[in-house]
């Protein structure tokens, strides 16, 4: 990995940082909870306790170099803080994280906010969903 991610960030590069680190950069790992990541390192053989991950994780996210997602029902989820906006669907039956990106649904939203005298500083934009069935 990019050692230069956490130095940016002012973080000391230590084992378990660097493996969580790792774990999240894996595009398949893109969206995890600490205990998908506790679980994760645990079969790959890795000694981090969950206290650790959690306490990693915060660290990560007061540098700005993880995203933290409460969606509801339903523990934290974190992600590589890409920089770039994008919104989720969290599946209910499966607890799936699918990202779409929506032009229409961002001009939209800008619009409503405009209407309403506003502009947007932030959103975020979460559909719960279940996969469709064919009958
Ligand atoms: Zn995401």
């Amino acid at each position: 990995m990019d050692d230069k991610n956490l130095r940016q960030a002012g973080l000391k590069i230590t084992h378990p940082r660097k493996r969580i680190f790792e774990v999240l950069e894996e595009k398949r790992h893109k969206h995890m909870t600490a205990d998908d990541i506790y679980r994760f390192l645990l079969q790959s053989g890795e000694d981090i306790g969950l206290a650790t991950v959690y306490r990693v994780l915060h660290q990560f996210e007061a540098a700005g170099l993880v995203a933290k997602h409460n969606f509801e029902g339903g523990q934290a989820y974190y992600e590589l803080d890409s920089g770039v906006h994008h919104d989720h669907m969290v599946c209910v039956e499966t607890g799936k994280v699918i990202e779409f990106i929506s032009p229409e649904i961002e001009a939209l939203q800008e619009k409503i906010a405009a209407a309403h005298g506003y502009t947007i500083q932030d959103h975020s934009l979460v559909l719960y969903v279940r996969p469709k069935r064919n009958s």
